[in-house]
């Protein structure tokens, strides 16, 4: 994040919002993405029950996580992989790149890694002279255009293929105005392919490490993470402490729920395992805490940690379908994102707890069974708690709190109010001091208040 980033959500919402056009776009997107994971949930019997197992597998695996994280390193080195430690962001980013410089790289191919993005690898490696490319389509194609990802598992999924052909034809010189989704994949295709040959190391995330046997599942649908490793004979594979379970055996049940819940798949197209580097290669595993034994330690957010990064969640998270995954300021968005941000960076993130309408659906679909909603919630006092909401948020509260506790000015309040959606002219209700009725219609004022029908009925009860 740049120091002129907004970290406001509602600011970046409401930016979002001003193409409305583009917002309903992005909204039924997602929700066919959605509707697609529920087809394939419920095409298997067994899929609460493969839920309740892969959540419990994970509150066992952070519970013993130490002693799973000796069991790894213990085994993949066994395996040949050099196991390589870092406490931050800043610790990882120096250790890739003294394996860089050790080999004189210049040139990294890199498949999708939300860690890495996390601990912003790529912008640190470009200032050390090093070229980074993204493989995977949509990664690259927010690369060219100067962006983050917008969303964990479709990184371009705020863009129409318009914008596509457009940032191709500047950076890749395609055909001006071909949008044909075809001719831009080859085209990408092609520009990639003279990447994946010039490169000196690959770099990948991690999307499961098991501990019995020292190996680590790469998951991908284009088979990029695979050409990155296969060309150049370094590979660095970067992952955070909790992508950690025990065995191989568990390891079926995680495969099923993360391409069903992410993309609505039956499997992912490249579940690629490696264990231990190939002949005359080197693998470096880089073990990445950056804040998240912090996490392990909290009674109320440690299931955090189960999460899969499947992006279902945001999929289906309403507020997320409509102000887009940049609105967050965040490498992770949606509702996990709005756990995890503001745990490791209250004071920037503080908006984000509030980006929820508590409808509990990011927790329905979560495939690791993460109380999510509840954690937004709890999350929301502790912002409050650590006095970091704004006057305009908490003083409305205040006086609420204060008109609830006096029955008779709030019941006056509700009859005035009343009068008021009544009687008074349109603009004087929907004006910049009512937010709420921006794009919505305000209720109309009942006939009688729920206190007056239930005097009403209290009264003709006493007399029967
Ligand atoms: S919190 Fe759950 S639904 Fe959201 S990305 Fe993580 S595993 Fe998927």
């Amino acid at each position: 994040m740049s120091s002129t980033t907004n970290f406001d959500h509602p600011a970046n919402a409401q930016k979002f919002n001003q193409d409305q056009a583009r917002t309903h776009w992005h909204d039924s997107a997602l929700w066919f993405i959605r509707e697609k994971r529920d087809r394939m949930a419920k095409s298997l019997p067994e899929w609460e029950t493969l839920r309740a197992c892969a959540s419990q597998i994970k509150a066992h695996t952070v519970s013993k996580l130490a002693d799973y994280l000796e069991e790894f390193e213990k085994n993949a080195r066994a395996r040949g992989a050099t196991v390589h430690w870092a406490k931050d962001a800043d610790e990882h980013n120096r250790i890739v790149l003294e394996i860089l410089q050790k080999h004189e790289a210049e040139r990294i191919v890199k498949s999708k890694s939300m860690l890495t993005e996390e601990c912003h690898l790529n912008p640190f490696l470009e200032q050390n002279g090093i070229e980074v490319v993204d493989t995977d389509l949509g990664e690259r194609i927010v690369q060219l255009r100067q962006e983050g990802p917008s969303h964990i598992v479709m990184p371009a999924i705020h863009l129409k293929k318009e914008d596509v052909s457009q940032t191709f034809h500047q950076h890749l010189h395609t055909e001006a105005g071909n949008n044909d989704p075809s001719y831009l994949t080859e085209s990408a295709r092609q520009h990639l392919r003279s990447k994946f040959m010039q490169a000196d190391v690959g770099i990948t995330g991690v999307n499961f490490a098991l501990a019995d046997t020292g190996g680590i599942v790469v998951c991908t649908n284009e088979g990029n993470a695979d050409l990155g490793v296969s060309l150049p004979n370094v590979h660095i594979a970067c992952m955070g402490i909790e992508k950690l379970i025990p065995s191989v055996n568990h390891l079926s049940i995680f495969l099923r729920l993360l391409a069903r819940s992410a993309t609505g798949q039956p499997i992912t197209t490249y579940s690629s395992h490696f264990h231990g580097p190939r002949e005359g290669g080197e693998l470096h595993i880089i073990l990445v805490d950056n804040g998240r034994s912090n996490l392990m330690n909290s009674d109320d957010y440690r299931n955090a940690l189960k999460c899969i990064r499947c992006g279902a969640c945001m999929n289906t998270c309403p507020v997320y379908r409509r102000s887009g995954g940049h609105s967050y300021a965040a490498t992770v968005p949606g509702p996990i994102g709005s756990i995890l941000n503001p745990l490791r960076d209250a004071k920037h993130h503080k908006s984000l707890p509030f980006a929820c309408t508590l409808c509990g659906s990011c927790s329905d679909v979560c495939p690791v069974q993460i109380n999510l909603h509840e954690q937004l919630l709890t999350l929301r006092t502790e912002v409050k708690n650590q006095k970091q909401l704004p006057a305009s948020k908490t003083m409305p509260m205040r006086i609420a709190s204060w008109v609830f506790q006096r029955p008779k000015l709030y019941a006056w309040l509700g009859s005035v109010g009343k009068f008021f959606l009544r009687n008074l002219p349109r603009f004087m209700i929907y004006n910049g001091l009512n937010p709420w009725g921006k794009n919505r219609e305000m209720p109309e004022a009942p006939p009688e208040s729920f206190r007056q029908q239930y005097a009403k009925r209290a009264k003709k009860n006493e007399s029967k």
